[in-house]
């Protein structure tokens, strides 16, 4: 298996995270007024989206993002169904590379390295990160089998029991399933389940987790277990979720990324900021159009 280039630590915070060389030189560079100003996060990126376009066949789901997304935090992405949300999400680890007939313009860079580039192998990138969906999708597996499979598979040597372990605690679920580690994943409850497929894809040490909707098939308890788990883990992980719920991002997110489909239909960024002068104060008339539910 072919190392992505660029080495970095795993584990954050770090006091020397090194600024990302994109996101010093929007900091550096002369800066336009303030209000007309890209906005980036003064934390530094694991992510860096420049001009980034994506085409389904012939039709466009995203024009021109660019982004900075910053280490150890929460940056949600809303916007109207449709509006390239998701695609955005699985550019980030070349999740979209399975859907034949794609095509990938602009750059994204990961710890500064461009995650398109040749030599990069997107199985590295995937484990490194790792991405829960909508829908929990367990393997038909043991809970044990659920968490050691994966790690496995990546070549994991250590101590499997402690893993398995210390991802189910770190998915806040160890002491609700520990008595019982044979049971099948499919056995428990779909908020049990989201974080099983959580724990799954901490065990393969990633350092980024991509989250698509999590909580849209939970119910409101099992929703807010889900978010108080986001709120732990950010303080490890950088977390990215795409969330048709606003009440959601404003309560987990610190950043937010407000997308919306032009007249083509190709998502565009039309407002990024900290959430919550992005929910209070908007920059932009068509963020408060949608934020105070006028369409979408
Ligand atoms: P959102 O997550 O904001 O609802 P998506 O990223 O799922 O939006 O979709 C953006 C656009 O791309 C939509 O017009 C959608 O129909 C289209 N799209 C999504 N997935 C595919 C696919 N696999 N093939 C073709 N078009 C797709």
């Amino acid at each position: 298996m072919t190392e992505l280039r660029v080495r970095v630590p795993l584990r954050y915070p770090r006091e020397d995270a090194p600024v990302t060389e994109p996101a010093r030189q929007l900091h550096e560079a002369p800066q336009p007024e303030a209000w007309s100003r890209p906005f980036a996060p003064p934390e530094p990126s694991v992510f860096s989206l420049r001009n980034l376009s994506f085409w389904y066949g012939h039709k466009q789901a995203l024009a021109e993002i660019s982004l900075e997304i910053p280490v150890n935090k929460v940056t949600a992405l809303i916007g109207p169904s449709g509006c390239g949300k998701s695609t955005l999400l699985r550019c980030l680890n070349r999740m979209n590379d399975l859907i034949p007939g794609i095509r990938v313009q602009g750059e994204v860079t990961y710890h500064g390295a461009n995650i398109y580039a040749p030599d990069i192998d997107p199985v590295e990138v995937r484990r490194r990160i790792g991405m829960v969906f909508q829908k929990p999708n367990p393997f038909p597996k043991s809970i044990y089998e659920n968490i050691a499979f994966g790690a496995r598979v990546n070549g994991y040597r250590g101590d499997m029991k402690a893993l398995v372990e210390k991802s189910l605690r770190q998915a806040a679920l160890w002491d609700e399933v520990s008595a019982d580690l044979k049971k099948s994943g499919l056995a428990l409850s779909g908020g049990q389940q989201q974080r099983l497929c959580i724990a799954r894809a901490l065990a393969v040490q990633p350092d980024v987790i991509l989250m698509d909707e999590p909580c849209s098939a939970l119910d409101p308890i099992a929703t807010l277990k889900i978010e108080d788990l986001i709120r732990e883990l950010v303080r490890e992980f950088t977390i990215i979720i795409v969330t048709h719920n606003m009440q959601q991002a404003a309560r987990v997110s610190h950043y937010t990324a407000f997308l919306l489909a032009d007249e083509q239909g190709a998502g565009r960024l039309i407002e990024y900021g900290p959430t919550e002068q992005l929910f209070t104060n908007p920059r932009e008339k068509r963020t408060e159009d949608y934020i105070t539910g006028r369409f979408g």
